[in-house]
């Protein structure tokens, strides 16, 4: 059996959201905008996952809107809001290391004619509000930036963020895909306008997001049809995949308290393992402002064999990333995330992500943390002698 240590590229989907979204895709497949019986229990059932959605966020239901991913939520976040915006000019600020679906989105709008800037990030994953007002401008309309880093974990400041946001006059968009179902929100009681989330990060199917639309704020769609999702999604809904991502956001509204206590137990007792047996090991990323289960670890000395490190570990039956499933294809190039945190081209090869999730054991973490420091020290022995970096 897979050990399972890469819940921040997707996790598994929860059996009781396998066992509310079957009936959708057999029983009852109709159309929710279709007016027959089949076709109004669609409908309601899209309608209760909205609200398991809006609650677990501290939104109204009506505020939320889904979409296919999320990284469909974050072109509609960013794209709408500019082009709701009229004619420019138009400015956007962004954090360094965002995910590529903001990331690529911002390139976009740049193309278009949006001027953008690039938020610095700290050594340790954080993006400081301060920098957030330095970037503002009198034309900037939206300030996007992560909940939490999807490569290292750090959970970033957004309240501060937000309020410096609006004082500036400008939106204030979160990607909280990797947060959501993590970190606690209350969108009601925050300084956040829009907010992305993806149900294959919280325990639900692939395919569904959905982005968070503040009552009051004025975004134009990006995909054009029949009106559905009040006119911001066209497309015929995916009522399984709703579905699912309502019964994940239930259970994870339910269970995060707990989840989130077992998991911070499970992610430090696996850092002190690696730390004690192998000296050479740091930790990237805030240690205490970094998500539940979420760890990052670079080698000194050893980081440009971080793909070797990872394939031992399949090998070995352990599934874990070098950093973000994102980037996997292109093999050991630098993460441009951990570059941005100051880290040079050479240690920017060489991340360790294990991130855990609900369904992983303290078996599992005793088993990894028995084999990590064999499997680093067979890489290259002599790296071992070497002291802890100050990273
Ligand atoms: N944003 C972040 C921070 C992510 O980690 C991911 C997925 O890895 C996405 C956006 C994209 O979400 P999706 O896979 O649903 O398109």
């Amino acid at each position: 059996m897979t050990i399972y240590f890469d819940n921040s590229a997707t996790t598994p989907v929860d059996p009781r959201v396998v066992a509310a979204m079957a009936p959708w895709q057999t029983d009852n497949f109709a159309n929710p905008s279709s007016l027959h019986g089949p076709g109004r229990r669609a409908r309601e059932a899209v309608e209760t996952a909205r609200a398991q959605v809006a609650a677990l966020i501290g939104a109204r239901p009506r505020e939320i809107v889904f979409t296919g991913s999320g990284t469909e939520a974050d072109n509609l976040a960013l794209a709408g809001a500019i082009d709701a915006a009229g004619p420019g000019p138009h400015h956007l600020a962004t954090s360094a290391f965002e995910h590529p679906a903001v990331l690529e989105t911002v390139r976009a709008l740049q193309a278009r004619g949006v001027a953008t800037s690039f938020i610095p990030v700290d050594g340790d994953g954080l993006v400081d509000p301060e920098e957030v007002r330095r970037a503002l401008t009198p034309r900037t309309r939206v300030v996007s930036v992560m909940a939490a880093n999807n490569v290292v974990g750090a959970v970033q400041p957004v309240d501060a963020i937000g309020r410096v946001a609006h004082e500036g006059g400008a939106l204030f968009h979160t990607d909280a895909v990797q947060a959501v179902g993590k970190v606690p929100f209350d969108v009601a009681a925050q300084p956040i306008d829009l907010l992305s989330l993806s149900a294959h990060k919280l325990h639900g199917p692939k395919g569904v997001g959905a982005l968070y639309v503040r009552t009051g704020v004025k975004l134009l769609p990006i995909v054009h049809g029949g009106g559905q999702e009040r006119g911001l999604r066209s497309a015929t809904e995916n009522v399984a995949g709703i579905v699912g991502l309502g019964r994940a956001a239930e259970l994870a509204a339910a269970e995060m308290a707990a989840d989130t206590a077992r998991l911070v137990g499970l992610r430090d007792r696996l850092i002190e393992s690696v730390f004690a047996a192998c000296p050479q090991a740091y930790l990237i990323g805030h240690a205490r402002r970094r998500l539940p289960g979420h760890v990052c670890l670079g080698f000194a000395g050893q980081e440009g064999e971080a793909i070797r490190l990872l394939l031992a570990l399949d090998e070995a039956g352990v599934a874990a990333s070098t950093g973000s499933a994102c980037s996997a294809s292109h093999g050991a190039a630098p993460s441009y995330v951990l570059q941005a945190m100051g880290f040079d081209p050479f240690q920017a090869r060489g991340a360790l992500r294990l991130t855990l999730g609900r369904f992983n054991t303290e078996a599992e973490v005793e088993r990894v943390a028995e084999i990590l420091p064999g499997l680093v020290g067979a890489l290259r022995p002599i790296a071992c002698a070497r002291g802890r970096s100050q990273r």
